[in-house]
């Protein structure tokens, strides 16, 4: 391997592990989510043709960023993973093909994808116990106090399930953004860049007085654990979960054909604009919880799921669009 390719593939790992901590520590990005994605993928595309550049620190084997010191630490028992991006539908065809490999005639449910912070919500005999971060998808923080304060957390759940660990997507509405944002240019402080970011400083605060203010909301959409309930389908656990009192992914739906998906997946990219939250793609996700099972998992990521990200033209709200606005 020449030395060029080397010194490119240390260059790109330097900086995209400085951005990262950036981003997941001090939720404040230094380049945006489309620049970031572009440097990972050129960085995966070099490890895949030269697999000896592929080392511990890389950030392609990764998952978020650390802990924070400020809060106790929560080893999750269910490891929290990312989600393998696909940037065309051609990649969506082929992650169905690689599917196919495994499971004959698969089922999928086509999701939202909500631009947040993804948390895990633990209930005991129905109450709600624990809330935690993914942090690096081992070890997360506690942000208990602070995820009491959104609303649409059920505290108690209206059945006593035994235990139950669920995952979501904590987010802050456009609105509130734009009004945190405001606020803060009056009172001159640095504001939020996007809301992503402003959910996920707002729910690290020391002060669930502070986050209560901030208005934050959640989706929910997978369990992680159950006890008492034996489900088939992850459609059938998300229409649970609504029973049970959770607000649960705004939009999904159920194909056999991949045709179907991919148009699933355009009809999101159109309405996305007129969402009251920013959604930076769709998920496809194999539906029967036993071929999730024969399909696994890679250190990182599940290969039931593949994310596809919409082109950054269909812009999410960001500070420049408030720059106008206001
Ligand atoms: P990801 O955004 O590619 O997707 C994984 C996450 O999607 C999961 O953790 C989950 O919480 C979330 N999600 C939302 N809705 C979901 C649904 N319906 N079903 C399943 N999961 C759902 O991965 P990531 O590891 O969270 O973040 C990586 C992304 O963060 C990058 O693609 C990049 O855009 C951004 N990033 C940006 C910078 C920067 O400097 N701008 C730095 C680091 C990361």
């Amino acid at each position: 391997m020449e030395q060029a390719i080397k010194d490119r593939a240390q260059k790109l790992k330097d900086t995209l592990n400085e951005y990262a901590r950036l981003y997941y520590v001090y939720d404040n990005p230094a380049v945006s989510d489309y620049d970031y994605d572009m440097m990972m993928n050129e960085l995966k595309k070099l490890e895949n043709e030269y697999p000896e550049l592929i080392t511990p620190d890389s950030p392609t084997q990764r998952v978020g960023g650390e802990a924070l010191n400020l809060f106790e630490k929560v080893t999750h028992t269910v490891q929290m993973g990312s989600l393998q991006d696909v940037f065309s539908l051609e990649e969506i065809r082929e992650f169905d093909e690689r599917v196919q490999k495994t499971i004959s005639s698969p089922e999928y449910v086509v999701e939202a994808k909500i631009d947040g912070l993804s948390v895990s919500l633990e209930y005991t005999d129905g109450i709600f116990t624990r809330g935690s971060t993914r942090g690096d998808g081992f070890v997360g923080e506690d942000v208990t106090q602070n995820l009491k304060t959104i609303g649409s957390i059920p505290l108690k759940l209206s059945q006593p399930v035994p235990f139950l660990e669920v995952r979501g997507e904590v987010y802050m509405p456009r609105k509130s953004f734009l009004e945190l944002v405001e606020q803060q240019e009056l009172n001159e402080e640095v504001p939020f860049k996007n809301p992503r970011n402003a959910a996920a400083g707002s729910l690290r605060q020391k002060d669930p007085k502070v986050a209560a203010k901030r208005k934050l909301d959640i989706f929910v959409f997978n369990i992680q654990q159950i006890e008492g309930k034996t489900l088939e389908t992850h459609s059938e656990s998300l229409d649970f979960l609504k029973e049970l009192g959770f607000k649960v992914s705004p939009w999904y739906h159920t194909f056999s054909k991949i045709e179907d998906v991919l148009d699933d997946i355009e009809k999101i990219g159109e309405a996305r604009g007129s969402f009251s939250f920013d959604t930076d793609g769709a998920v496809v996700k194999v539906n029967s919880l036993q071929d999730r099972e024969l399909l696994g998992a890679t250190a990182k990521y599940p290969k039931w799921a593949a994310a596809f990200k919409y082109p950054p033209e269909e812009k999410e709200t960001t500070l420049q669009e408030i720059e106008i606005s206001v």
